[in-house]
């Protein structure tokens, strides 16, 4: 019954905040509905909005990869996450053929829309729509009220730790790798993973924590761990082209700068897929490939509560 009151609580809420955005000039009918009719034009989502999957879905899809039986002819699993940071769930429409999205659901893979922020669409998020805490519950498996990062600029504690160190700890998996760019990940004195990196140098974890200059260093990390002979079980890796064009002109299909940079990060992610698939050792690898983003964006900015911040997607094969 309380969780009755407090969704009725927050739909109206949400309601007064998007009419806030409308009257604000923020986002009105049109650009929603847009947005709507976009993500619903991309025909291989499994699921629509209002279906949306909670992004911490990804938690379990990679722990139930790593923990389930191994196929017939496979010796050994492996699993990549590609992140693309901030982009949005109808810039799937954008993709062509020979991008890393196709290459997936081409051969088997499906497409979800996801949400973040806690809780979906259209009621008030939970914890911010931002870098952090998206990342955090992908890896977690919770939200902010568990792992607490409401917001980017504070320090996990290590009760809940990510996947990178768990699957390693419990020794499900020999070594993780987890390859950024941003300094919010694991370099800043406020950055979320410090005391998770801390704790794994402690235990003598094999978790690499690797944070390049800008993208094509955050590429050339993966490629080279994914091209070694005995690359790492579970790479995690980042890239920031569409946060970057969106935070610079805008988060939306219609600037050539974010579908130009979401091409490059669709191209970088079928290099990484060519990559793997080139190893010579594939054929006895059972592979786990997701593709998914943390946050949308609006205007310029992400964090808040907008159907364009809020919904995500994950491709898996
Ligand atoms: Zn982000």
């Amino acid at each position: 019954m309380l969780n009755i009151f407090y969704s009725v609580i927050a739909a109206i809420a949400s309601f007064f905040m998007m009419m806030y955005g409308v009257i604000g000039g923020l986002n009105n009918f049109d650009t929603i509905q847009k947005y709507e009719e976009n993500v619903a034009a991309f025909e291989p989502y499994e699921n629509t909005i209002e279906t949306a999957v909670p992004q911490t879905e990804i938690y379990n899809v990679i722990k139930e990869h790593f923990e389930s039986e191994l196929p017939a002819g496979k010796l050994v699993k492996k699993a990549i996450v590609i992140g693309y940071d901030g982009c949005r769930a109808d810039a799937l429409t954008l993709c062509e053929n020979d991008g890393a999205v196709a290459k997936l659901i081409t051969t088997g893979g499906k497409a979800y829309v996801a949400y973040c922020g806690g809780v979906n669409y259209p009621v008030f998020n939970t914890q911010d729509t931002s870098t952090a805490p998206g990342w955090a519950s992908i890896l977690t498996g919770k939200w902010a009220d568990a792992h607490g990062i409401t917001g980017n600029g504070i320090v996990k504690s290590t009760e809940h730790l990510t996947l990178l160190t768990s699957l390693v700890e419990e020794k499900t998996i020999d070594d993780s790798a987890f390859y950024v760019s941003w300094n919010g990940h694991f370099v800043g004195d406020d950055s979320t993973y410090k005391l998770e990196k801390a704790y794994c140098e402690e235990k003598g974890l094999d978790v690499t924590f690797s944070d390049a200059d800008d993208d094509e260093g955050t590429v050339n990390n993966t490629l080279k761990d994914i091209k070694s002979l005995d690359c790492s079980d579970f790479i995690f890796t980042i890239l920031e082209h569409t946060d970057h064009a969106g935070h610079g002109t805008g988060f939306d299909l219609d600037n050539p700068d974010y579908s130009s940079e979401f091409a490059l990060a669709e191209a970088e992610g079928a290099e990484m897929i060519d990559a793997i698939e080139s190893r010579l050792t594939y054929p006895v690898e059972d592979w786990l490939i997701i593709i998914t983003s943390d946050h949308g964006g609006f205007n310029t900015g992400h964090g808040g509560f907008t159907i364009q911040e809020r919904m995500t997607f994950y491709v898996v094969r």
